[in-house]
């Protein structure tokens, strides 16, 4: 068969459900192709016994309060989808052990996380002033920015905002010495380095600190019906604006023209035809499923040359004892062995973080229950190496073991005669279920010559293959749910223009 629509959408995760609930409230007629039997692809749960756990999100940046919604409450309302949030009111626990180690709790509201800073380094005042001081500037900055539509005047660039710029080229760390923090201070602050799995010598500054900011101003976002919910709260969006979703659908091919425009897809046996596609599934795919013969030989360069971002290895389990029998207390506790960011990068028993959704949503699993969810970065030269078919399931019922029993002796606390259920998944489980090569969390590593500002840059200037648009933690500023969201709404934007003015609008 073939089937004609204005925009076709491949891939239902965060980025394309975003991407086609956009273009549907537009009037274009979209049709959003999915692999899977349902919506989300990494945003979603799964059942085991009487547990639904979820799959990916620990938790979500940039929601803000209800009063002051920061952007992803307001891209949720604007698209009318129906979404709640908790806000954690603690930014995280981390726990360093050994000599010169620390255990530190964090809160989250500025007021509250300076306090809670300067109650576990009294030195840190003036710093966390200049840090502040930096954020306010980089506000004005974007505002600026975006007042001039991505084309500042260099010079009121330099003049006026000269430390935004500072930190939108310098690696984390550096700045954060810039700033006056002692090693200590820099260490508790970097945190968050290993949820992005660059380390902090290498991150860019800026990049991070708008994610720091985002989890300080009313802390991070947890939806109560888990990441699934928002799911399929877009994917309502979608059917009520009368688009159209078609789940166990797998796009095999991408259709171009003569011109090398893209004209649409194949899948399962048919094709469908389309003045946009925007693809929710990695470049990588796509130039698989492409006759190479239509893509730039630039772009087909780049994405050989970007290097896979981290995954990580999940530990998912369910406890026939409520948190609070447990004592725990903590949504997110990171914890690690060493102190410096700088050796984690490889490191088995490195940094991980485990999270308590019912700290935060009590009713998330059954009465008498709580569930765990253990994350451990897998960095691309680290602990899968040696991982073979035949010793896989010894893998995983080892790295199980290993990390519960270093939670329990970190903690203090005992809960492997509570399991009930447990299921672990690695970066072989991500890389079947949603497609990403090497099971990547958030696409290409978002450093060096990739950063985040080198990306803005060229913006428009790469991946521009006419009649195809990408979305998704892969595309131009990665990491995590909120970008992704958000990457979906500019892709919709931009094939919204196209189809636009082929009609001649
Ligand atoms: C374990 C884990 C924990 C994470 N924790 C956090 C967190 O706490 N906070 C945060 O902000 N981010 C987190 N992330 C990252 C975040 O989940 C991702 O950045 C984001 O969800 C990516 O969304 P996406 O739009 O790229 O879609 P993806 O989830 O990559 O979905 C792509 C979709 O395309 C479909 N698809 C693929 N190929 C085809 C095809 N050929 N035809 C049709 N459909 C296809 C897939 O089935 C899938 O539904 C985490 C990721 C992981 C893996």
């Amino acid at each position: 068969m073939i089937y004609e629509y204005d925009a076709v959408v491949v891939g239902a995760g965060n980025g394309g459900l975003t991407a086609a609930a956009t273009l549907c409230r537009e009037g274009i007629r979209t049709v959003l192709l999915e692999k899977h039997n349902l919506p989300g692809g990494v945003a979603s749960s799964f059942v085991r016994g009487r547990f639904e756990f979820e799959a990916s999100l620990h938790e979500l940046c940039g929601v803000g309060t209800a009063d002051s919604p920061g952007s992803v409450r307001k891209l949720f309302s604007k698209l009318g989808a129906d979404a709640d949030f908790i806000n954690e009111k603690n930014l995280f626990r981390t726990i360093v052990t050994g000599q010169d180690g620390y255990d530190v709790t964090l809160e989250s509201g500025w007021d509250a996380f300076r306090a809670s800073f300067v109650r576990a380094c009294p030195g840190a005042g003036k710093s966390l002033d200049r840090l502040e001081k930096l954020f306010r500037k980089t506000d004005e900055a974007l505002r600026y920015n975006d007042k001039k539509k991505g084309r500042p005047n260099k010079l009121v660039m330099m003049m006026k905002y000269g430390k935004f710029l500072i930190s939108a080229s310098h690696p984390l760390d550096d700045v954060l010495r810039y700033l006056g923090f002692s090693l200590r201070e820099r260490l508790i602050l970097e945190t968050y380095w290993s949820y992005l799995g660059v380390p902090a010598y290498e991150l860019n500054a800026f990049h991070y600190f708008e994610m720091l900011k985002g989890y300080i101003d009313g802390g991070a976002g947890i939806p109560p019906h888990k990441s699934y919910g928002l799911s399929l709260s877009l994917a309502d969006v979608i059917l009520k604006n009368g688009g159209e979703i078609r789940y166990n659908t797998e796009v095999t091919g991408f259709i171009y023209g003569e011109d090398g425009r893209v004209t649409g897809v194949y899948a399962g046996g048919d094709e469908y035809r389309a003045k946009h596609v925007i693809s929710n599934v990695i470049p990588n795919n796509v130039f698989e499923m492409s006759d190479l013969k239509h893509v730039p030989r630039k772009d087909r360069k780049l994405v050989n040359a970007r290097k896979l971002g981290i995954s990580f290895i999940c530990i998912y389990l369910g406890l026939d004892r409520t948190a609070e029998e447990l004592g725990i207390k903590d949504y997110s506790v990171f914890i690690a062995h060493r102190q410096s960011s700088r050796g984690q990068a490889d490191a088995d028993m490195g940094m991980y973080v485990v999270n308590c959704l019912n700290v935060a949503v009590p009713e998330a699993t059954p009465e008498g229950t709580c569930s765990l969810f253990f994350t451990v970065p897998v960095f691309s030269n680290g602990m899968m190496k040696n991982v073979t078919p035949e010793n896989y399931a010894a893998f995983k019922s080892e790295t199980a073991r290993k990390y519960i029993e270093d939670y329990e002796k970190t903690l203090g606390v005992s809960i492997k005669d509570s399991i009930e259920e447990i299921s672990v998944s690695t970066p072989a489980t991500f890389a079947r279920y949603f497609g990403a090569p090497n099971g990547t969390a958030y696409g290409y590593e978002l450093s060096g010559w990739d950063g985040v500002m080198a990306r803005t840059l060229s913006l428009g200037s790469e991946l521009d293959i006419k009649g195809l648009s990408f979305c998704g933690g892969h595309s131009a500023s990665g990491d995590g749910f909120g970008v992704s969201y958000e990457s979906g709404v500019k892709a919709a934007e931009k094939a919204i223009a196209d189809i636009r003015g082929e009609r001649g609008e």
